[in-house]
C-alpha cells in the first residue's frame, strides 16, 4: 500500500517495485514548522495569540516555597522534565476599529536563544512590525518587553505608541533596581536589569505611562495586579457580552502555580502577588471568564476552576 511518506519521496514501496514520481514532491519547506499564530474573536475583536517562542530555567524559580520531593514528583506526574520548566510567551494581537494593539512585546534574545519569534508569527498572518499602532506591556521584565528594540537599536514597532506601567517605569527604568528578591544568581540579576533598560531605549521618548485601571483603548481595560513587579497589570478584552482575561504573570505554569498554589520566586512582594491572584483567579473563576495565561503552553487558553484545594487550570479546546 502507498503511504502518505512513499507518495511524496517517490521510493520503493513494500511490494518491491519502484514507484516512479511524476509530479513534484509536495514536502513542505524546511522552516515550515507549527503554527505559532491562533486565531478567535472576542465578540466584534478579532483576537490573535501570537507566540515570541520560548523561556525556561529551574523549576524551582517558578515554584519558590515547593517541598523538593513534592516538586520533582508534580513534574513527573506531568511528563516533564524535573530540571527545567520550559515557559512560553503569548503575546496577543487585539484588533478593533482598524486598529492594531500588540498586548505584551515578548523576550526576543534578552532570555534566551528560543525567543524572538513574534516577527515570523507577525508576518505568518501577513503583517509587518509597521502594521502595529499600539504596544501595551503588562509590566517591564525583558520577556515582556525585550522586542521593542531592534538588533540595531532602533524601534521594533516603529509606529507604534507604547504604553507601560508608571511604577514599573520608576522602579526598573527611572532607578537601579534592588533585585536581591529574585532566586537567580548575581550575574543573571545584573543582565536581567540591563536588558530592561537596553529594550526599552527606544521607546523611553514617547512612553505613554499608565496607571492599572486606565482603559487604554476602546475594549482594553488594564486591571492592577500588583506584587510581581510594583506596577504589574492584567488586560481584560470586551466586546459585548464576550471578555477574555490575561493574566500577564500572576502565574508562570499552571502546573505549579494554579493545580498548586507554589509562588514564583520572581515576585518582588509575594504577599501582595498572592493576594491579586487570589482576587483575580477568584473573578476568572465566577465569571466563567476565558484566560489568556502569557507563560502558560501555547496557545494559553482556558478557565480557571475552583476545588476544595485552590484552583485548577481547564484547557479550551481548539478552534480550526
Ligand atoms: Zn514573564
Amino acid at each position: 500500500m502507498l503511504t502518505a511518506a512513499s507518495a511524496t519521496t517517490g521510493l520503493i514501496l513494500s511490494a518491491g517495485m519502484t514507484f516512479a514520481q511524476t509530479t513534484p514532491a509536495a514536502s513542505p519547506p524546511a522552516q515550515a514548522k507549527n503554527a505559532g499564530y491562533y486565531r478567535f474573536r472576542v465578540g466584534d475583536i478579532s483576537v490573535t495569540v501570537l507566540s515570541d517562542g520560548l523561556i525556561g530555567g529551574p523549576p524551582r524559580v517558578y515554584a519558590s516555597d515547593a517541598p523538593e520531593a513534592e516538586l520533582q514528583e508534580v513534574l513527573r506526574h506531568a511528563f516533564l522534565p524535573t530540571d527545567r520548566m520550559t515557559l512560553n510567551l503569548n503575546t496577543l494581537l487585539v484588533e478593533t476599529n482598524g486598529r492594531r494593539t500588540l498586548l505584551e512585546a515578548g523576550a526576543g534574545q534578552t532570555m534566551g536563544p528560543q525567543g524572538g519569534r513574534i516577527f515570523q508569527n507577525l508576518a505568518a498572518i501577513g503583517l509587518r512590525p509597521e502594521d502595529i499602532d499600539v504596544v501595551v506591556v503588562s509590566h517591564t521584565h525583558p520577556d515582556h518587553v525585550g522586542n521593542l528594540r531592534t538588533a540595531d537599536g532602533g524601534k521594533a514597532f516603529p509606529r507604534a505608541a507604547v504604553f507601560a506601567p508608571r511604577a514599573d517605569w520608576d522602579f526598573f527604568v527611572r532607578n537601579d533596581p534592588d533585585l536581591s528578591y529574585m532566586p537567580v544568581p548575581e550575574d543573571f540579576r545584573r543582565n536581567f536589569a540591563a536588558a530592561i533598560k537596553r529594550s526599552v531605549e527606544p521607546v523611553t521618548t514617547g512612553i505613554e505611562l499608565y496607571e492599572a485601571g486606565a482603559e487604554i483603548v476602546p475594549g482594553l481595560t488594564t486591571l492592577p495586579a500588583l506584587g510581581h513587579t510594583p506596577g504589574m497589570a492584567n488586560f481584560l478584552v470586551h466586546s459585548g457580552n464576550d471578555q477574555l482575561l490575561l493574566t500577564a504573570d500572576l502565574a508562570y505554569h499552571p502546573i505549579v502555580n494554579v493545580d498548586r498554589p507554589w509562588l514564583p520566586g520572581p515576585d518582588r512582594d509575594k504577599d501582595t502577588a498572592l493576594t491579586s491572584r487570589q482576587r483575580i483567579f477568584d473573578m476568572a473563576a465566577a465569571d466563567r471568564l476565558l484566560v489568556l495565561g502569557f507563560h502558560y503552553p501555547f496557545p494559553g487558553l482556558g478557565r480557571m476552576l475552583k476545588t476544595d484545594a485552590g484552583y485548577a487550570w481547564v484547557p479550551v479546546n481548539w478552534q480550526f
